[in-house]
């Protein structure tokens, strides 16, 4: 492989032959404006790339592929840089191809409920414009208003409203695809039924970049939901968490959101963001709900019925419904406390794992109490989008890197055991890797690998992610 960061006439003609292609500002080498490119929001090694490709059309982030193939570079590839995995960090020897200029909402059917998407589009926009022409993207993150949709179909993102409308796996109908090789894979299909042979798409949703680069997109709509209630709900126990969510999932299908938050998480969010704590006593559990539906009032009735029904049981102990807008954005405050979490707790160790409900409790219990033993300087925080058996757990400070893979170690073995998934949502990246065998065996592993060196031999993109290296 070529080097072009030792190499400087090499980066030169690389340089050269990629304006030949492209636009000469869309390739950028000067290292101040490259900085912007170092890395994401995971704690992997950053570096600033030798140079930044910007293409505004699928056919060029093809071609910037094949000129790529042709010298022998690698690439890695580039959408909101917020990932949490690492994947997106460019390696020494690498140059970035951003898809940030390829942000253009190309086709909106507002008669089938699709829309036809540039990669680069922002989460948040594209939702913005799906609502303004009366039809609803789902998918929800905190990181909506950097992610790009083309970054949320490499790594499957799937975030609040999974429980109603699952990943993005699910919200993907077609997929254009560039390859390594400068091919451009064009399987834009519309159609929510198609049974022609195998479903290539599903090779790059959640590849993480790794097979090809995603330039288009097809999305699944839903009506426009123009009521939404929410709720703050205070439990004494996991357990009562598990009741109530199959008993709202039974009794009302307008169910979007089930977003749990152990005390110490909700505490310490209030606390980083300066919130008041939202009820006058201490609980160990909390429960942020959301419906989405059409009529306002109806919704309402609905839930403050099962809401007060769940209070007389005992199985929620106090719970505070929004009211307004207003209300409900401040009930979000809590759960969205995240993004400042991740700053204040800066070196953190940050998962996404999924475990099966039944175990959830006890692996809560037993991790927490191991990582309070061995890390008793750092604050552990435990929550996630319960609905789906998503649970996130943030770790931090930790000063000292082994400390960080020492509290990794913990999580995942113990995620193993459980017999879950080591990523629900943000993927293996480079932090994960080593640790991908506690979740898929040898045999899937394999396969993963002649995937990746039948799409691209030369192991020009994304290469040294997600695949741990074979035993040797
Ligand atoms: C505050 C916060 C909250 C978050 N909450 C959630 C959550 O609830 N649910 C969730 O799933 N994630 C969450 N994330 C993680 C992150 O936002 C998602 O993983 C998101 O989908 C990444 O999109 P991106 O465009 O930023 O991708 P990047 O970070 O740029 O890249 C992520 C990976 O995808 C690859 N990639 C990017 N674009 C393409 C493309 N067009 N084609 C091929 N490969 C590509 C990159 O090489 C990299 O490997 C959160 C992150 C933050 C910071």
């Amino acid at each position: 492989m070529l080097d072009v960061v030792r190499h400087p006439a090499a980066l030169a003609r690389l340089e050269a032959a990629l304006k030949s292609a492209l636009e000469s500002s869309q390739i950028v080498c000067d290292p101040g404006l490259a900085a912007a490119h170092a890395g994401d929001w995971s704690e992997a090694p950053r570096k600033t790339p030798a140079l930044v490709a910007y293409p505004r059309t699928p056919r060029q982030v093809a071609e910037v592929l094949r000129i790529c193939s042709e010298y022998g570079q690698q690439v890695v590839v580039q959408g909101g840089l917020t990932g949490l995995a690492g994947g997106a960090n460019p390696m020494a020897s690498e140059i970035v191809v951003s898809l940030a200029r390829l942000n253009a909402v190309e086709e909106l059917d507002t008669v089938g409920g699709t829309v036809l998407a540039q990669a680069g589009v922002i989460l948040e926009e594209l939702a913005a414009q799906v609502e303004a022409a009366g039809w609803y993207f789902p998918l929800d993150l905190g990181a909506r208003g950097s992610c790009q949709i083309g970054g949320n179909a490499a790594t499957n993102a799937g975030g609040n409203r999974v429980i109603r409308f699952g990943t993005m796996r699910e919200l993907v109908l077609g997929l254009e695809v560039a390859l390594p090789d400068g091919r451009l894979l064009t399987m834009l299909n519309r159609v929510t039924k198609n049974t022609t042979g195998i479903d290539l798409k599903h090779l790059f949703i959640g590849a993480e970049g790794t097979l090809g680069v995603i330039t288009r997109l097809v999305l699944k709509l839903s009506p426009l939901p123009t009521a939404s209630t929410t709720a703050l709900c205070a439990l004494p126990s996991f357990d009562a968490a598990t009741q109530l969510v199959r008993e709202l999932r039974r009794a009302l299908p307008s169910l979007s959101a089930f977003e749990l938050m152990w005390a110490d998480y909700l505490e310490t969010g209030a606390q980083v963001c300066g919130l008041r704590l939202p009820f006058d006593a201490a609980h160990p559990i909390y429960v942020l709900l959301e419906t989405l539906g059409t009529d306002e009032e109806a919704e309402r009735i609905a839930l403050e019925s099962r809401l007060g029904a769940a209070l007389e049981t005992g199985m929620v102990s106090d719970v505070i419904v929004a009211q307004s807008m207003d209300d409900a954005r401040r009930l979000w405050a809590y759960r969205e406390s995240i993004g400042e979490l991740l700053g204040h707790l800066k070196p953190f160790a940050a998962f996404d794992v999924g475990i099966p409900m039944a175990a959830m409790d006890a692996f809560v219990e037993s991790v927490g109490d191991e990582l309070d033993r061995r890390f008793p300087n750092q604050r552990h925080l435990f929550f996630g989008h319960i609905g789906d058996g998503n649970l996130h757990v943030l770790s931090g400070p930790h000063m000292a890197p082994e400390s960080l893979h020492e509290v990794e170690r913990v999580v995942y073995a113990a995620t193993g055991r459980a017999g879950g998934s080591i990523s629900a949502e943000h993927g293996i990246g480079v932090v994960k890797k080593e640790f991908l065998h506690w979740s898929r065996s040898d045999e899937e592993l394999a396969l993963m690998r002649s995937l990746k060196a039948l799409l691209d031999p030369q192991g020009i993109l994304n290469a040294e992610r997600v695949l741990p290296h074979e035993p040797t």
